[in-house]
Parts: structure tokens; C-alpha cells; sequence
């Protein structure tokens, strides 16, 4: 295998859909009874097709070249870009999880997220663009007037038009509601806007004619904060009534950054100049359709974390039979390939049982947002909801975490040569590195994983769902013993994790410091232990399908990871719990004293 290369995992998908997230009761859901499991299978299979053969290849070039603002303000993605983009557009692969009356297929965001998955295992620079104009869509279908929705959701939903979102400003990053973009209301009722946005994801490119900024500014008497947000479409070019492309509307991109990683991305500084901007909703109503996008854009960004590590998983077991060195336990000639030293297993292991445990924790959380949106049933809509939102931030953090650590795995593999640009390992390690910063930072999902998410009905949310997840206990022990330590192992971690949300519902009202002193640890605690629990059960899933192969795969994957990774669970529980004292008993004289007395 060449190091641009990427088979997209299209066994586990299916093996995930059929049997542990129940794709099936999915096509069930009134208004997806056209994506049955075995045409999403196909789909699937298709989608894979392009993303490795169209769009992989482009991924070096992205890195190399780079996107290049030009004198003019323009910005040219690099080779190979557009190309990959015009086949994505006349292809339709945009569109298929998106509203039919809209021109889209109206698939599940079952399958949508996978989609992303291999898009952005492909090259996640360039699925950025798709990825940023998806959230937009979702924004003016759930709050856009039928004007605003005529007149520009047929070309995003193909992806002739691109979108981006526009929150950050220099003083106004995780403090969204700091931002001071001005919006001006005019006689005509159109706003104008003028600002200075930062970091601006494919904020301007060449991939497609027109590009939809989402914009949230303020107007002049808007209360402070997030509660005097508004949001506005402020297209690149003002579109004619017969949708044809007007003038340009004064927004002008000053610079783009240069980063770690995700070089073929252009992250933008953009001018807005009283520049045309068109209401969505109501004014103050912005922060509200931001988190429609946002929840849908952290799953997404979580699964960046998946994917990219996927990505590396694959180049590193690659290189492991490749590379010869050294002599393994056993063998009389100094020639072993590295995949036979017991250290190099545990790193790939380590890799592919938590990109399976992440595959799972994805799709569990995309099959509850398909269940919350088309469930005919309202409570089970309801309680769909619920899980959504408390998965969202989990998948965010602890998917893009380990998007972290496995790429760094995938590196260490390749030895010397993981640190040497050539192997393009060191690609995948630097592109991931920022899904743990946007889309709102980790440390703020961990936040509102306490702050919000555990408040939901006074708590009783979150422990419903850890009591749903102990139901698993009767399954495993009517197993038998090769399922013994799974059983043994979730259980004490599924203790550890109750242990600490009961402290953590009992300190947070009262002293919310210590709370969110714990809540990146804990945060962990809840990926470790949903993992293992979905990982328990497609090991027992796989032991009733007629494929002695998958079984003792998947059994084993799961009782490696409930045996060796799953109890960092309970080593998490003292962290988690500890409170603040610590993490405020030295000031910043002292933290600083500290570290120079050290290294003098
Ligand atoms: C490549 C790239 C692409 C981006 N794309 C976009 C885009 O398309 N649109 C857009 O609007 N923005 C975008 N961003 C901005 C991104 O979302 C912000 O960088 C991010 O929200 C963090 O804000 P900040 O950089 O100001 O960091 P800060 O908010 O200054 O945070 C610094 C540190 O302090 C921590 N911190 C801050 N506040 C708290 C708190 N209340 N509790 C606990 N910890 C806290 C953070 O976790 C972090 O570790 C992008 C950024 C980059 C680098």
C-alpha cells in the first residue's frame, strides 16, 4: 500500500449498522423508508469508491501546496481541488443526507455522518468545505424563511454553493458572546453589516461560484452577550431574483492563516464592509441557530477525530509489515517485520479497538438524531433528544482526543520516519490537531457536559442512561465464561462512572468550581465506559451471525479494550472528583516559580 492510500472500512459499517445501532428500525422511521439497509449498504459501498479513488489523492498535494490567498484577495485551493470537487457536486454525494424538497436524497444522518467519515479519512481539509455548508443548510431549514429558502438552499444542498460560519472574532473565541460585528438595520429591511471575522473556515475559495456566509453580529440596542446575537446570511454576491449572480457584496478576505495542519483548508480573516446582510429568524434569536448547527457540527468534528485516525491506523499497520528490524521472540534471523515485537501490536491494537469503540459511539449518537427528528412517537423523540445531547459533547471530546493520541500512535510506528514529512504519517498527527480546538474547545464541551447536560431533569436523565447501559449485565452472563472479564470489567466501570455523576450532581449546584475542576476526567470517564458498553455488545451481537471470523473478532477487540483500555475509567475517578484546591493552591507567581526553579 502507498502512503496516499485508503480503503474505506466498509465491513465494520455495515457490521455496525445492521447489528449494534439498529440501522434497520432507522429505515423504519416515516420519510426514510427508501433508505433501506441493503441500498445505504450500496451507497455506502459507491461512496467509498469515490472518496478513495477521486478524492484521497488529493490529500499530499493539500498538505505541500497548500491554499494561497493571491494579491487580489482571491484564494486558490491547491491542485487537484476543484477537480475533486466538481465530480463531488456532479456526483450528488452532497446532497444525499439532505431534505428532499430541497433537491436532496433524504437520507438518515446515519448515513450522512458516514459519508463524512470517508470524506474526511480521504482528505479532511476538503471536506471541511462540504462539512461547514451541511451545518448552513441545517440552519436555514430549521429557521430560514420560504424566500430565504428558495433562493438559496437548491445550490448549497448540490454544493454549487458553498457556506461558511462566521463567529469568531479576535476577542470573541469560546466567549462567542463578546463578538461586536455591527448589524445596522436599513429602510429596505436588509441589515448592514460590518465587521472583522477570524479564522474563518473556507471563509473564500475557488471551489464553487458563490459562497453563503452565515454572519453573527449585533444591532445597535441588542442586549449584551449571547442574548443580543442575531444571525444573517451575507452571501459573497447578491443573488438577482432569478437567482442569477449579482454584485459583489463588499466582503473581502484580508488574509489566510498559516497553520499546523489542514494546509489545503483557507482559514480566513474576513472584512465585512456594510456589506448585505439578510436576517434569519428573528433579531437576538442568533445564539439559538447556532446550536442547531452546532450540535450537528460537533458529531461531525468528533468523527474528524475517527476518521483521520483511520486514516493513520491503516498507513501505520501498512508500514508494520513492511518494515524489517531487529529480531522477534522466537525467530533465529534478524529479520523480523516490526508487527511481530509485542510493543508494536499494543499500539496497533490500541488503535483499532478504539476506532471501533468510536465508530460505534458515532453512529449511536447519529441513529438518536435520526429517532429525535422522525420518530412518530413524541416521547421516544423526546428521549432521543436527551441522549443527543448528552453524546454530543462526549463524541466531540473524546473522539477528537483520541483522534489525537492514535495518530500519535500511527507516528511512533513509523519511527524515524514518522517524523520525517516524506512518510506523510506526520499529515495525519498535525490535521487532527485542531479538532480538539474548534467547534468549541474540549475544555468547553466538558463544560457543558456538567453544566448542562447532567441538569437535564435534575439528573434523572443521565442516570436513566447509565441504568440502560447496566441492562447489558443479564446478556454477558448468560454468555458464558469467554465473556467473564467484559462482564466483570463494565460493571466496576460502569460503578466508577455513577460514582462520580452522583458527585458531580451533588457539588455542582453548590460549588460549581470543584465541578468543572473534575469535568475533562470525567468527560473521559463517560467515552471509556459508553465505548466499552457498545463494544460488549457487538462482541455479543457478533456471536449470534453465522461468521465464526466476526465473532472472534469482534470478541476479542472487545475484551481487549475492557480489559486494557476501559479501566483508565476508575483511575479517573480521583481526578474527576477532587475539587478545585489543588488546581488554585499555587498562584500564577507560584505556578511560575515553580517551573523556573525546575528547569534552573
Ligand atoms: C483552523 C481553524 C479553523 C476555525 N474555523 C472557524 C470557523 O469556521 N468559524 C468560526 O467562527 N471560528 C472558527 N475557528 C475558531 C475556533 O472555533 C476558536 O479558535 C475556538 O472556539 C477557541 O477560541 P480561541 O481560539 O479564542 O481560544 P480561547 O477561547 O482564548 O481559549 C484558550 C484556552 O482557554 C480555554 N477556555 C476558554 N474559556 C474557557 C472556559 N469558559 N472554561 C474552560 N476553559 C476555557 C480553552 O479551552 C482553551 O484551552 C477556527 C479556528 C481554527 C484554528
Amino acid at each position: 500500500m502507498t502512503m496516499s492510500e485508503y480503503r474505506p472500512p466498509q465491513a465494520d459499517i455495515a457490521f455496525i449498522l445492521e447489528h449494534v445501532v439498529g440501522y434497520p428500525a432507522i429505515a423504519e422511521l416515516p420519510g426514510y423508508e427508501h433508505a433501506d439497509l441493503e441500498t445505504v449498504l450500496e451507497l455506502l459501498e459507491q461512496a467509498g469508491e469515490f472518496m478513495a479513488e477521486v478524492v484521497a489523492p488529493t490529500n499530499r498535494a493539500g498538505d505541500t501546496q497548500g491554499a494561497v490567498r493571491l494579491p487580489d484577495g482571491s484564494v486558490v485551493t491547491p491542485d487537484g481541488f476543484k477537480e475533486a470537487y466538481r465530480q463531488y457536486v456532479e456526483a450528488g454525494w452532497g446532497s444525499v443526507p439532505l431534505p428532499e424538497e430541497f433537491g436532496g436524497g433524504g437520507f438518515p444522518r446515519t448515513v450522512g455522518l458516514l459519508l463524512q467519515e470517508m470524506m474526511t479519512s480521504a482528505n479532511m481539509a476538503f471536506a471541511l468545505c462540504p462539512l461547514l455548508t451541511q451545518g448552513a443548510i441545517e440552519a436555514l431549514v430549521n429557521y430560514g424563511d420560504p424566500e430565504q429558502q428558495q433562493r438559496y438552499l437548491p445550490k448549497m444542498v448540490t454544493g454549487e454553493w458553498a457556506a461558511t460560519m462566521n463567529l469568531t472574532e479576535p476577542q470573541a473565541g469560546s466567549d462567542v458572546g463578546a463578538l461586536t460585528t455591527r448589524a445596522v438595520r436599513r429602510d429596505d429591511g436588509t441589515y448592514g453589516i460590518t465587521g472583522q471575522k477570524i479564522f474563518i473556515t473556507f471563509g473564500n475559495h475557488d471551489l464553487a461560484e458563490q459562497i453563503v456566509h452565515l454572519v453573527l453580529a449585533r444591532t445597535p440596542d441588542a442586549p449584551e452577550g449571547t442574548r443580543g446575537i442575531s444571525c444573517f446570511i451575507v452571501p459573497k454576491f447578491l443573488v438577482n431574483d432569478d437567482g442569477s449572480l449579482g454584485a459583489s457584496n463588499n466582503v473581502s478576505t484580508l488574509s489566510i492563516e498559516h497553520k499546523l495542519g489542514i494546509h489545503g483548508s483557507p482559514t480566513c480573516v474576513q472584512a465585512y464592509e456594510n456589506s448585505t446582510g439578510y436576517l434569519i429568524g428573528e433579531e437576538n434569536l442568533g445564539m439559538r441557530i447556532m446550536f442547531v448547527m452546532m450540535n450537528s457540527a460537533r458529531l461531525s468534528v468528533g468523527m474528524q477525530g475517527l476518521a483521520v485516525g483511520e486514516r493513520a491506523y491503516q498507513q501505520s499497520l501498512a508500514y508494520a509489515q513492511e518494515r524489517r528490524q531487529g529480531r522477534a521472540v522466537g525467530v533465529s534471523e534478524r529479520d523480523s517485520a516490526i508487527i511481530e515485537f509485542p510493543d508494536v501490536r499494543r499500539m496497533l491494537m490500541t488503535q483499532k479497538a478504539y476506532l471501533a469503540a468510536l465508530r460505534r459511539l458515532m453512529l449511536l449518537n447519529a441513529s438518536y438524531v435520526d429517532h429525535s427528528t422522525h420518530d412518530p412517537d413524541p416521547a421516544s423523540r423526546a428521549r432521543a433528544d436527551e441522549i443527543v445531547g448528552l453524546l454530543t459533547p462526549i463524541c466531540k471530546s473524546f473522539g477528537t482526543d483520541l483522534g489525537n493520541e492514535l495518530t500519535s500512535l500511527a507516528l511512533q510506528i513509523h519511527g524515524g520516519m514518522g517524523f520525517i514529512e516524506e512518510t506523510g504519517v506526520a499529515q495525519h498527527y498535525r490535521d487532527v490537531r485542531i479538532a480538539a480546538i474548534y467547534e468549541g474547545t474540549n475544555g468547553i464541551q466538558a463544560a457543558d457536559l456538567i453544566v448542562r447536560k447532567l441538569g437535564v431533569r435534575d439528573g434523572a436523565s443521565v442516570l436513566e442512561f447509565i441504568a440502560s447501559m447496566r441492562e447489558i449485565d443479564a446478556e454477558l452472563a448468560a454468555a458464558g465464561d469467554e465473556f467473564a472479564s467484559i462482564r466483570a470489567e463494565l460493571g466496576q466501570q460502569l460503578d466508577a462512572l455513577h460514582r462520580a455523576t452522583i458527585w458531580m450532581l451533588k457539588t455542582g449546584p453548590t460549588d460549581p468550581n470543584a465541578a468543572l475542576s473534575g469535568s475533562s476526567p470525567y468527560l473521559r470517564m463517560w467515552g471509556l465506559v459508553v465505548c466499552g458498553w457498545l463494544m460488549a455488545r457487538s462482541a455479543l451481537a457478533a456471536a449470534n451471525i453465522d461468521s465464526a471470523d466476526v465473532a472472534e473478532s469482534q470478541l476479542v477487540l472487545a475484551r481487549f479494550y475492557a480489559e486494557q483500555l476501559l479501566p483508565q475509567c476508575a483511575g479517573l475517578l480521583p481526578a474527576a472528583t477532587a475539587g478545585s484546591r489543588d488546581l488554585f493552591a499555587l498562584d500564577a507567581d507560584q505556578l511560575g516559580s515553580v517551573v523556573r526553579r525546575r528547569v534552573g
